[in-house]
């Protein structure tokens, strides 16, 4: 069985009497790189900072390697941070920043020469131990911050939105970097960001936050394909939200009407009446003259636009509701105001809210 290396058990935490982790629980296994992805201020950095130990949860219990570290300072715990700032010395050159706590531990010079050496291999950053912070680039310094976070063999590496003061293209190498040398390593990260990209592209789990809540974790491919709930949904990619009602229930699945007169099969156990809300990626969708697949509506075209690889196109239902769908062909032979028919594969949606009256979010 995976060991687990980092277990989070009900952890709730109020300041000034406002909740900001309202019950989140979270099993990481060794090795794992583990994303909490949200948006601002849901409580990405608070649970980082309880697993550090520099925050104390209300309720809850940190276990980290099968010991319950909740009460333990964080210098007794076996896990660093790196922030998004850098937080690097500036009056200490690169090997001075990295040797920091191996001099802190009173390691021998020889020993803290050899390990920074090594570290400074592992970056990439071989032969700049002389440079002071201030002659590095961004992308430079994030390496030398993770480097001197590595440098105490932590068994869990937090990373607070690190790459989030980069450009898009040095943040794209740098993810590709950060993976690799996880990998390599072979140390548990757990990442914080709000940016769905780096998340899908990085993570074995991610975590959907919100509100203070953990709304799905799941892999990548999970999170992505069968979103668990409305928020998982929107919050990354694009999709369509369509509201619907249990006409007929089976064993195992339902027909469930999305617009008068039409239905869809739904996998699930659902009442009849019932009402359900699905999701549907918005490339996912298709249209044209006539319905080629699976579960069909008729659309009238709103708009395109062209947005650089993909044409974005905006139907609207008989039930005024709009769909988005997008299509890597930038150029439709349907002009806005015509009359489609608008086709997925029912396979592809996700029922990701259930029972709530119409209209309800
Ligand atoms: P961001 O992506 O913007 O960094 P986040 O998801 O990391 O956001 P947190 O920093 O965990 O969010 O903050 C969650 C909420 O808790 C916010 O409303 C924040 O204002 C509040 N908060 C965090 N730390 C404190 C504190 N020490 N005292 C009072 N409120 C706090």
């Amino acid at each position: 069985m995976p060991q687990s290396i980092l277990t989070l058990q009900n952890i709730h935490k109020s300041f000034d009497g406002a909740t900001v982790l309202d019950g989140i629980s979270l099993s990481v296994e060794a090795g794992q790189f583990v994303t909490l992805l949200g948006p601002s201020g849901c409580g990405k950095t608070t649970t980082l900072r309880i697993i550090a130990g520099l925050e104390q949860p209300d309720e809850g219990a940190v276990i980290l390697g099968g010991a319950d570290v909740t009460r333990l300072p964080p210098e007794k715990r076996a896990v660093n941070t790196v922030f998004q700032n850098y937080a690097l010395f500036p009056h200490m050159n690169v090997h001075r920043n990295i040797a920091y706590s191996l001099r802190l531990r009173r390691e021998k010079k020889d020993v803290i020469d050899k390990r920074v050496e090594e570290l400074l291999s592992i970056v990439q950053l071989e032969g700049y131990g002389r440079r002071m912070p201030a002659q590095l680039s961004g992308g430079q310094r994030q390496r030398v911050a993770i480097a001197r976070a590595l440098a105490c063999d932590p068994q869990l590496l937090l990373l607070d939105e690190p790459l989030g003061a980069l450009d898009l293209q040095l943040r794209r190498q740098m993810q590709v970097e950060l993976k690799a040398l996880q990998q390599k390593l072979g140390i548990t990260f757990i990442y914080i960001t709000h940016d769905q990209e780096e998340a899908l592209n990085m993570s074995d789990l991610i975590a959907v936050m919100n509100g203070g809540r953990f709304e799905q974790i799941g892999s990548p491919e999970d999170i992505y394909e069968r979103p668990a709930t409305r928020f998982a949904a929107q919050f990354i990619g694009q999709s369509n939200i369509l509201e619907g009602t249990v006409k007929q229930a089976m064993e195992g699945r339902a027909q469930v009407e999305l617009c008068p007169g039409n239905f869809v099969t739904v996998n699930g156990d659902f009442a009849p009446g019932e009402r359900i809300a699905l999701s549907v990626r918005a490339e996912r969708i298709d249209y044209g003259n006539a319905a080629q697949y699976g579960f069909h509506l008729t659309g009238a075209i709103k708009l395109h636009s062209y947005i650089g690889g993909v044409l974005r196109t905006t139907i609207t239902l008989p039930t005024g509701q709009e769909l988005l769908i997008t299509g890597a062909n930038p150029v439709s032979t349907y002009p806005a105001g015509c009359t489609v028919q608008v086709f997925w594969d029912p396979a592809v949606a996700a029922v990701v809210e259930r029972g709530r009256a119409q209209g309800a979010r």
